[in-house]
């Protein structure tokens, strides 16, 4: 059973958020304190965070960058004022996703059960003693260096293949092309950042359904490539 901490001063909102979350199979714990939450936190084994912004003593942004110093599981944050997001964005805290009030109650049961979900996968795609990297219809095995999309093997070169690994196993994490290009081709390479791109455009050909709208490698504008996940 998945076990979900709130940290939420309102006693009606947490019991609110409590009901609807233990209907829908998870145990859950209430903290109104800050301090209490980030203490409960530390010494328990939590599948995800519900977080709300405004507490008394210290606020959901301290506890946010203080739950990320040791930890990397969902954190979803709670605000009453939109204009909070852009500063939740901003501050590039590690917040997962963030809902404001008043919101409906399966919302936030639907939310919850993404980012359970997303973390699942994050967490067996990275594990390091997986030799196949399965994503949708996308199968790498690393070991005998083949991929498949959809059960059909597509031949990639050898840098298409170290660069595709490299992205896979790091899903869902932006690497610029100069990264990419010392990572996968070494420092003392000849060549220049423009092969990367010309390599994300040839695996992007070979795994793609429609390589104008990637499922699978995104371009982040003015910052580099994301694995989706
Ligand atoms: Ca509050």
């Amino acid at each position: 059973m998945k076990k979900i901490l709130i940290i939420e001063d309102e006693a009606s909102i947490a019991e609110l958020e409590k009901d609807y979350l233990e209907i829908n199979g998870f145990k859950v714990d209430i903290e109104h304190s800050g301090f209490m939450g980030l203490d409960k936190s530390k010494n328990n084994d939590y599948d995800l965070i519900i977080l709300d912004l405004m507490l008394p003593e210290i606020n959901g942004f301290e506890i946010c960058k203080k739950l990320r110093e040791n930890s990397d599981i969902p954190i979803l944050m709670v605000t009453a004022r939109k204009e909070d997001i852009d500063k939740i964005r901003g501050l590039g805290l590690g917040a997962d996703d963030y809902i404001t009030k008043p919101f409906s109650p399966n919302e936030l049961v639907a939310r919850v059960k993404a980012h359970l979900a997303r973390y699942d996968r994050l967490v067996g795609i990275t594990s390091k003693s997986n030799d196949n990297i399965i994503i949708r219809g996308l199968n790498i095995n690393i070991s005998s260096r083949r991929v498949y999309v959809n059960g059909n093997e597509v031949d990639l070169t050898t840098k298409e293949f170290e660069l595709l690994v490299f992205l896979a196993q790091n899903p869902d994490k932006v690497f610029s092309k100069d990264y990419l290009f010392e990572k996968v081709w070494g420092e003392y390479s000849l060549g220049d950042i423009a092969t990367v791109t010309v390599h994300i455009g040839k695996i992007r050909d070979k795994i793609e359904a429609d390589s104008s709208n990637p499922q699978y490698i995104e371009t982040i504008w003015g910052a580099g490539y994301r694995f989706k996940v």
